[in-house]
């Protein structure tokens, strides 16, 4: 961690308690979660030119084409995933800069995470690391397509918008293990719950939210 980052004010206590208060009038309840949400740093998430906004509620650039997450959605998904969670393993799609995941490793046994941008994906496993956050494994590849090695997941999130339902992701998931997915095109997207019981998929519609797209293949 450079100490040049350190000590400008944008990591201290008080602002990352500001955020938190706002996460709460925004509804989010799970004090694991809020936890979470004030105790990892954002800022090394984030170019050191935006390190300085890294604790407003808004999702930010990190390069080629990514975002990184805005809190509230991290948080509202993270929420979600863990409040039917009786497993051990998720499944994360679009690792990105790594942020969804270093809220979430701590809370669950295993992390599987995948991402289609390798570049990214060294940093992110580097920066992981550097958070001693060691629970996760990544992998290359196309989300469409899951991670069919370690399946059945307890949960799975995916963190880009799906224009329609990955199947194959329903098919990995674990009996009464559940799925947060955004859905839809640009604009319209929808947070969607899907609940895996024994009889049906239950969905569930967690409102609108905006993401980059899911792309198809390689
Ligand atoms: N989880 C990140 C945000 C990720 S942004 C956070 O916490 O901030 C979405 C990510 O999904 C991008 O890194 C993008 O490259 C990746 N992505 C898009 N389509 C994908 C696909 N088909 N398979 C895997 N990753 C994909």
């Amino acid at each position: 961690m450079s100490n040049s980052r350190q000590g400008i004010g944008m990591t201290s206590a008080r602002t990352r308690e500001r955020l938190v208060q706002r996460l709460i009038d925004q509804g989010i309840r799970s004090d694991i979660v809020l936890n979470q949400i004030k105790n990892v740093p954002r800022h090394l998430f984030v170019d050191e030119a935006l390190a300085s906004r890294a604790y407003e509620d808004t999702a930010l650039p990190i390069g080629l084409g990514q975002t990184i997450s805005q809190p509230f959605i991290v948080a509202r998904m993270t929420e979600a995933l863990l409040a039917g969670f009786e497993g051990e393993s998720v499944l994360e799609i679009g690792t990105g800069c790594g942020y969804q995941t270093a809220v979430l490793a701590p809370l669950v046994k295993k992390i599987y995470t995948v991402e289609r941008i390798r570049e990214l994906l060294t940093k992110t496993r580097q920066r992981l690391r550097d958070l001693d956050i060691y629970n996760v494994q990544f992998r290359p590849g196309d989300g469409w397509e899951g991670w069919r090695k370690y399946c059945p997941y307890d949960g799975i999130i995916v963190t880009a918008a799906a224009s329609s339902m990955p199947e194959k992701l329903l098919q990995q998931l674990a009996p009464g293990g559940r799925l947060i997915i955004p859905i839809g095109p640009k604009g319209k997207q929808d947070l969607t719950m899907v609940v895996n019981h024994p009889d049906r998929f239950e969905q569930v519609s967690l409102g609108p939210v905006s993401f980059v797209p899911l792309v198809k293949g390689k």
